[in-house]
């Protein structure tokens, strides 16, 4: 029957191509006006119809006390031949293990046990997974709350320069950090914690830096923990790695002109959304972990307004934010 019809329209031919057009045309604003129910017609909708639609859904938080943390000292000085800094900062003694040259596989399947077979909590727990697939092994007390340096190297007769080409085997340097008393282990939710580190070598020259940090909770799941993006973060990395060029007496000079000190800019920094310029900033957009806007403004956007990607979901920082008030930054508040 549609043949039919269309070997009949063929044969009137300019009301064939009119038909055809028609079609398509009818089709495309179908896609552009979101009569399919695809994902395309965010491009029309302006302010006042997102107020009517479902505001971006919710997370729920639950906050858990992480007695873990870890910093690369000098990430610039860190290279395969001469070792790395690392700085462990914990909440209680802790226990610092160092894998070199440790297997990817190994360790993937190592945070599966974790999730389905027993806790990883001990070095001997995670290498009962790992079947030795590790260069070489160093382990380190670190003591609560003291921030001392921990210098850790593949043995120099090793003599390894790289770590091959990609994809690799085996990450160059994972440090486990564990809690080195029971009574804490009980204590705490979060019971070790993974970091894998990049260290720069012959093939790869990529600086150093933490590329996973998994925690491990004690109900057997574990968390990649990622960082959050917000302006004032960045403002005061700018303002302490440039503080010798040129450019920044220059800056200096401008806000004095004006009569503000460097403090205040980045108190301003802190507390200002990039939107209305005037709340405080609350909310984590995710997946793209910008936090760029403040409780008023939150409702507006379906797409973060700093690199537009679509905003799934998103939590705050603060559950009561008081705007205004002494300035503070919400992430300096944990
Ligand atoms: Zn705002
Ligand atoms: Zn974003």
């Amino acid at each position: 029957m549609p043949t039919l019809f269309l070997a009949t329209l063929y044969e009137y031919s300019p009301l064939f191509y009119i038909t055809v057009v028609f079609v398509c045309f009818v089709v495309t604003s179908g896609f552009v006006l979101g009569w399919f129910r695809l994902d395309v017609p965010v491009i029309l909708r302006n302010s006042e119809e997102a107020d009517s639609l479902s505001v971006v859904s919710k997370k729920q938080m639950r906050q858990v006390k992480n007695p873990f943390g870890l910093d690369i000292t000098n990430p610039d000085a860190a290279s395969i031949t001469s070792g790395i800094s690392l700085t462990p900062n914990c909440l209680e003694n802790c226990m610092l293990t160092c894998y070199w040259g440790c297997s990817v596989q190994r360790l993937q399947e190592a945070l599966q046990h974790h999730l389905y077979c027993f806790l990883i909590k001990s070095p001997t727990a995670l290498e009962n997974v790992l079947y030795g697939e590790y260069l070489h092994k160093e382990q380190h007390v670190v003591q609560k709350h003291g921030k001392e340096e921990i210098y850790t190297q593949l043995p120099p007769d090793s003599q390894l320069e790289d770590f091959g080409s990609l994809p690799r085997t085996h990450y160059p340097l994972v440090a486990f950090l564990t809690l080195s008393d029971e009574e804490d282990r009980e204590s705490y939710d979060i019971v070790s914690m993974l970091a894998v580190i990049h260290i720069p070598d012959r093939c790869y020259r990529l600086p150093c830096r933490i590329m996973y940090q998994y925690l491990l909770t004690s109900q057997g799941q574990f968390y990649d923990l990622k960082q959050l993006f917000m302006s004032a973060n960045d403002y005061q990395l700018q303002s302490t790695s440039d503080s010798s060029s040129q450019d920044s007496t220059a800056d200096k000079d401008l806000l004095e002109k004006f009569g503000l000190s460097e403090e205040d800019v980045q108190e301003d920094n802190a507390k200002d959304c990039v939107v209305c310029q005037n709340g405080t900033v609350n909310w984590v957009l995710l997946p793209c972990r910008h936090v760029c806007l403040c409780d008023g403004c939150l409702r507006y956007f379906q797409h973060c307004p700093i690199c537009r990607q679509f905003v799934q979901e998103s939590f705050p920082l603060c559950s009561q934010s008081s705007p205004t008030s002494d300035g503070s930054s919400p992430i300096e508040e944990d």
